[in-house]
């Protein structure tokens, strides 16, 4: 069955007969365009993609089991017509269209079809990963652990963030990824309190933490894994910080398999890193999913009640964070397999001294 097959499917759980796809991740895991405009329309019996003159060479190439359409100069008036007789609804991803866009919408189609807002559709079926999928996901986290084997022999010390980080997305790319999965992290002693702290001028000291959380984008999928290194000798206080979260990480790890919610797996390192007083230095949830986007469906959070199913792939990133000494995080990628889970990437997690 295809994935667009899927997604008819589900229309009528949603009280739909048809979905408009605007939002150009889930046009890509639909039909497999790569473009940067077009829409498709999926119903029981209707395949419908449209883009502009610019790319329907490329969407000959890529888009297969739909009709493919030449839309006008003002796309969306494209969707003036083609529709299937009768009353209808059509669903439309609500947290993608913009108010804008939908009160244009609403003048373009006939009054016949009914909006009616049903985002989220695909992207519940992008959260299951199919083999192929989670074989490219394993692959762009092979390649930035290949990034950091490179930090590792170049070292940190002396250099600045902005070096590092721009020196390990040049090897990102050099390595055959189209990019940084999203904007590199490279957090140094009292920066490393910042959870998503911006690589800055700052000169890496010895002595100190340094947070490093990167990810490649490989053939669309992306990859995200954080290790905190040591530049030497850590005062007390940063080394409880370290053996504490790597503690959490590895029990939460080991909660992760079909059947619990996702915030049952988050509860799992909170309690740990919770009952080291550490609470309020542990603010953001355990973690996310990741697929063709790096923050998708599911999340491993205080309040994410889905549970976990084979073919997710999630990653476990407990934190402490503390305000003007420094910060720890250790990120692992890993996929809900049928009866457990496997770590995508393969970087050792006792603490590494990297000068
Ligand atoms: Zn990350
Ligand atoms: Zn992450």
């Amino acid at each position: 069955m295809s994935r667009a097959d899927r997604v008819a499917e589900r229309l009528a759980e949603r009280g739909v007969d048809l979905l408009l796809v605007v939002d150009l991740v889930n046009l890509r895991y639909l039909t497999g365009f790569t473009g940067s405009n077009g829409m498709a329309v999926v119903g029981r019996d209707l395949r419908r993609f449209v883009t502009d003159f610019r790319y329907i060479e490329q969407a000959a190439a890529q888009v297969e089991g739909f009709d493919r359409e030449l839309g006008p100069q003002d796309f969306i008036t494209a969707l003036g017509d083609g529709w299937p007789p009768g009353e209808l609804r059509l669903g439309f991803e609500d947290d993608h269209v913009s108010v804008r866009r939908h009160a244009r919408l609403r003048d373009v189609v006939p009054e016949r079809i009914e909006l009616v807002p049903a985002g989220g559709l695909v992207e519940e079926l992008r959260a299951v990963k199919e083999p192929g999928e989670i074989e490219r996901i394993r692959a762009a986290a092979a390649l930035a652990d290949a990034v950091y084997g490179t930090l590792h022999e170049q070292g940190l010390t002396g250099r600045t963030e902005r070096e590092v980080a721009v020196a390990l997305e040049h090897e990102m790319r050099r390595l055959g990824a189209e990019g940084p999965s999203f904007a590199s992290i490279v957090a140094s002693a009292e920066r490393g309190a910042f959870p998503h702290a911006v690589p800055t001028d700052a000169v890496i000291p010895a002595d100190a933490l340094v947070t490093l959380d990167i990810g490649a984008l490989l053939d669309g999928y992306c990859s995200d894994c954080t290790r905190t290194w040591a530049t030497g000798e850590l005062p007390d206080d940063l080394a409880a910080a370290y053996a504490l979260v790597r503690r959490a990480q590895q029990e939460a790890l080991d909660a992760v398999r079909p059947g619990p919610a996702g915030r049952e797996v988050d509860a799992v390192a909170r309690r740990i890193i919770d009952g080291a007083g550490h609470a309020e230095h542990f603010g953001h949830g355990l973690g996310h999913g990741v697929g063709l986007e790096i923050h998708e469906a599911p999340r491993l959070s205080r309040t994410a009640e889905a549970p976990l199913v084979a073919g997710h792939v999630v990653t476990v990133e407990p934190g402490v964070y503390l305000p003007g000494r420094g910060g720890v995080r250790i990120e692992d990628l890993v996929a809900v397999t049928a009866d457990g889970h496997e770590v995508l990437n393969g970087l050792p997690k006792a603490l590494r001294t990297v000068h």
